[in-house]
């Protein structure tokens, strides 16, 4: 069980909670998940272990315009589905904090994939950047190679993840292919080498990723 909601991803790891919100942790705004964290999430995915997300609402703060410290606030759906969304989650018990946030959150499985889209929200929050990384939000889709690109990403960061959690760099002739990976990424219809190169899906990426240079990356990690 950990807690999962996008301020405590991008913040550095800490034993004591205070830390978390001194005031000026949040002067300087936020910028892309902390490394630490997202390695953790790859290295559980990899490893095949579930994570059961509490904290889902950080107490309720990134809920209210005025409390949250990107400056906006997230739905009960758009929470859910960031911390379904993040690699090895399998659950989330959402902490309620009155029945209203209860029945919403019970709705969340009825709710559609525009009320549960965080990706907007999160390229328009005034104080925060996810620059240059991956959200998995799938924004980029339709790929006119039929490419389902959030999974060749995911699949790239977590067998080059793997490689790291031993010290093998991407591009050594250590670095070899976790079997999970392996499968996964075989299993898609298509793959990172039937990308063409044409650009559309960046145009759609609100967090300018470089996706052409990651289907390069995934093509030469994966063979194919
Ligand atoms: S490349 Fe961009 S649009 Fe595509 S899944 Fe990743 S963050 Fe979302
Ligand atoms: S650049 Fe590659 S991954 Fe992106 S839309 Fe074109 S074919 Fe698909």
């Amino acid at each position: 069980m950990f807690s999962v909601n996008y301020v405590y991803d991008m913040l550095p790891g800490t034993e004591n909670v205070d830390d978390l919100w001194a005031d000026e942790v949040y002067e300087g705004g936020f910028r892309n998940m902390d490394p630490e964290r997202q390695r953790l999430y790859e290295f559980c995915e990899s490893r095949g272990v579930g994570i059961t997300v509490m904290k889902a609402f950080a107490g309720g703060d990134i809920l209210s315009e005025e409390l949250s410290p990107a400056g906006a606030a997230l739905t009960v759906p758009q929470c859910i589905s960031y911390a379904l969304s993040r690699p090895a989650v399998a659950t989330v018990c959402s902490g309620a904090r009155d029945p209203e946030q209860l029945a919403e959150s019970i709705a969340y499985c009825e709710t559609s994939p525009e009320e549960r889209d965080y990706a907007e929200a999160f390229a328009n929050f005034p104080r925060v950047s996810w620059s240059g990384h991956c959200m998995y939000c799938t924004h980029c889709h339709p790929c006119p190679a039929e490419i389902n690109i959030a999974d060749v990403t995911k699949f790239l960061n977590l067998a080059v993840a793997h490689n790291e959690s031993n010290g093998i760099k991407e591009g050594s002739a250590e670095f070899r292919v976790p079997d999970t990976e392996s499968g996964h990424y075989k299993a898609l219809a298509r793959h990172a080498g039937d990308c063409l190169q044409c650009g559309l899906c960046e145009t759609r990426c609100p967090f300018e990723v470089k996706i052409r240079e990651n289907m390069q990356r995934a093509k030469e990690v994966f063979g194919y």
